[in-house]
């Protein structure tokens, strides 16, 4: 199925040395399937795209019949909405500029049409045409290259993601793109645990505290602790003296006879830095974002999940699955070259 996809790219140049060039350098580093037309001026090129659908145009600024400007005008006037990359002989800002302004994608001086610099414009185009427009490229891009290297995504550690090294992401930006995909049909989110959320800014990441239920310490000591049943004092157990061998009750003064009939051993009493003296601590979460504070009663609770592409989501990202793929393979083959 993914080998059927063809994008089909229509170049407008009138200079044969240059067309030879774009044509080695896409054949080289853009391995997903295109077709190439070449037609050698813009009343050609519009003429085409009349009669043929292509997913990109690559286009010469100078041509022998009207500039790249003019022919983005009379593009415009026919409704098609085809992205496209001008590429120009020398760089010029104002032409950058003015390009930029009609809605073109992309400027390119030809010296570049043989790097990378092209394909990753060219792989960017395709992949942000394929998305829909409420979802920001470069964290589609994180999340293709996710999906691409695991086929279930998950959102059960914070650090996980975090410390992805291709992913500078904030957690809360790729779940909330996550879950606008999974409204589309996207991606299949599959429930997989609750978490607890700051009530202020939602963020996921937060400190649990433990503190004194009295004067609300967090510092404290968990120690044994004995209950004597005869008058209900419970006290850790290096506060019940030794006399003669035995432990004697600091409250009744009373020795302690034998274990489970007379007394028996709490496990896991706190003592706070205030001397306070409790079986349980009060639990207390600190917002790693913005630092409120909140306890299991205020906190929110949200459900993570498990994200999958469902079939629609392969499909209509299948482009960028291939080329975020690419991209990465090309780079790290440009990088060992240089070493
Ligand atoms: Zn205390
Ligand atoms: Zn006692
Ligand atoms: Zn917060």
């Amino acid at each position: 199925m993914l080998s059927d996809l063809k994008i089909r790219i229509l170049y407008i140049e009138d200079n044969p040395d240059d067309q030879l060039i774009l044509k080695r350098s896409l054949k080289e580093k853009l391995s997903i399937n295109y077709d190439l037309v070449i037609v050698d001026t813009a009343t050609k090129g519009l003429a085409k795209i009349q009669k043929e659908d292509f997913d990109l145009i690559l286009m010469d600024y100078r041509l022998p019949d009207m500039t790249g400007i003019d022919f983005v005008r009379q593009l415009k006037k026919t409704g098609n909405k085809a992205p496209i990359i001008l590429l120009t002989g020398k760089g010029n800002e104002n032409i950058a500029v003015e390009a930029m302004k009609l809605g073109v994608r992309d400027y390119i001086i030809k010296e570049e049409v043989k790097s990378q610099r092209l394909i990753d414009s060219i792989t960017d185009i395709l992949l942000e045409s394929s998305l829909p427009e409420t979802i920001n490229l470069e964290t589609a891009k994180a999340l293709v290259t996710l999906f691409n290297k695991n086929p279930i995504v998950r959102i059960d550690s914070i650090s996980t993601l975090t410390s992805n090294p291709k992913t500078e992401i904030p957690t809360e930006e790729l779940v909330a793109t996550l879950k606008t995909l999974t409204e589309l049909d996207i991606v299949n989110a599959e429930p997989s645990r609750s978490v607890i959320t700051c009530p202020d800014c939602e963020s996921l990441t937060s400190t649990l505290y433990i503190e004194c239920p009295e004067c609300e310490s967090t510092k404290m000591t968990k120690e044994e602790a004995l209950e004597h049943f005869d008058c209900g004092n419970i006290d850790f157990r290096t506060k019940f003296s030794k006399g003669e061998g035995s432990l004697v009750c600091p409250k009744c003064g009373k020795k302690l006879k034998v274990i489970g009939v007379d007394y028996r051993k709490i496990e896991n009493w706190y003592r706070c830095s205030n001397n306070h003296f409790f079986g349980q601590p009060n639990f207390s979460f600190a917002c790693s974002k913005c630092t409120a504070k909140f306890n299991l009663e205020t906190a929110n609770l949200e459900m993570l999940h498990n994200y999958s592409l469902t079939k629609t989501g392969r499909q209509n990202l299948q482009l960028g699955l291939k080329t975020t793929g690419l991209t990465e393979k090309s780079q790290d083959k440009q990088s060992s070259q240089k070493m």
